[in-house]
């Protein structure tokens, strides 16, 4: 059965700092939220299509097109990160899309990737082309697997862990795998050791601890205080560090950081590009922000051709 192409607003966006990937020119090829997880910490917010079935999502032409335009400017990135609103390997031309950002640019290609597709020799040998694979292993068990993912039917812990001992063996770039930890969910001792055994299985360059340090999609899931990170990324050892330690007051420091987004506004409407550019915040934490004052009534967006711009309600007489 054939598919629309879905159209997305603008397939690139930043370059914006990245905690893990430096400068980072973020590509996006799966419309937001289709992904095989439906994770209980996605900052993207929950998943309204649960699928495995790997799509010709967007015209990869037209993607190239837009980095191609970015790149005659200058830019200075560290990488060029595929990942975004959804699974990025669902899309089935994300190997033709790295062929191309070969030829358009030498900048590092990174891939943001749950991991759960890994299983598949095709997907391997696509992600295989970029320079860092960055995957996400957050259970040990099929029971933690469920509560934390939420997956699509035919998703296993088991699936993912031999699909990343398969990629190990097969990809010569980095492996970055990040371990996102709730708190009372994932962060007890013995799961913790397990997932260790599993990271000594799947032998990643790197592992990065993260938790919930902006807005996730279940409003229960608690972030990891920091002096527990530390603790369990020297019970994990090796190349494990903390990526993603929740700043001291983080209500406070979402409260700022939603005003700085709302003056913004206050002085001109503008795209999710523009607030990313202009504060050098993260494009989920732009988004989070702007659904959080959409859903108080406080902004609201209108379609201007290609672009959405977000301003301010004004106040009622
Ligand atoms: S965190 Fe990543 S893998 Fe999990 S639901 Fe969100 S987009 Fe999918």
């Amino acid at each position: 059965m054939g598919i629309a192409k879905a159209k997305l607003t603008s397939y690139t966006y930043g370059p914006v700092p990245s905690r893990r990937l430096g400068l980072s020119l973020g590509v996006d090829i799966v419309p937001a939220k289709i992904c095989t997880l439906d994770c209980i910490y996605c900052q993207v917010g929950r998943t309204t299509e649960k699928s495995v079935v790997r799509r010709d999502f967007v015209d990869i032409e037209v993607v190239l097109a837009e980095l191609e335009d970015k790149l005659k400017v200058g830019l200075n990135a560290d990488y060029i990160t595929i990942g975004g609103s959804g699974e990025p390997t669902l899309n089935i031309r994300l190997g033709d899309l790295i062929d191309g950002i070969r030829r358009l640019t030498d900048i590092r290609v990174a891939i943001l990737t749950n991991g759960t597709l890994l299983y598949r020799a095709d997907v391997r040998a696509e992600c295989a082309k970029a320079d860092v694979v960055c995957p996400t292993l957050d259970a040990a068990d099929a029971a933690v697997f469920e509560a934390v993912h939420r997956p699509a039917p035919g998703i296993t812990i088991e699936k993912l862990v031999s699909g990343l001992e398969q990629f190990r063996r097969e990809f010569q770039g980095e492996i970055w795998l990040e371990v996102f930890l709730v708190a009372g969910v994932n962060t007890g001792t013995e799961q913790i050791e397990k997932i260790k055994g599993l990271i000594q299985r799947t032998r990643p360059d790197k592992v990065h601890l993260n938790t919930a340090v902006r807005p996730p999609a279940e409003r229960d899931v608690q972030a990891v205080p920091a002096e527990t990170l530390d603790a369990i990324a020297r019970q994990i050892g090796g190349h494990c560090e903390v990526i993603g330690a929740p700043p001291v007051g983080n209500e406070r420091h979402e409260k700022r950081a939603e005003a700085d987004v709302v003056s913004v506004l206050k002085r001109r409407p503008c795209s999710v590009e523009d607030i990313c550019t202009g504060l050098a915040m993260d494009r989920d934490e732009v988004l989070n922000h702007l659904a959080h004052l959409q859903s108080r009534g406080a902004v609201t967006s209108e379609r201007r051709g290609e672009i959405t711009y977000f301003h301010i309600r004004p106040e009622p007489l």
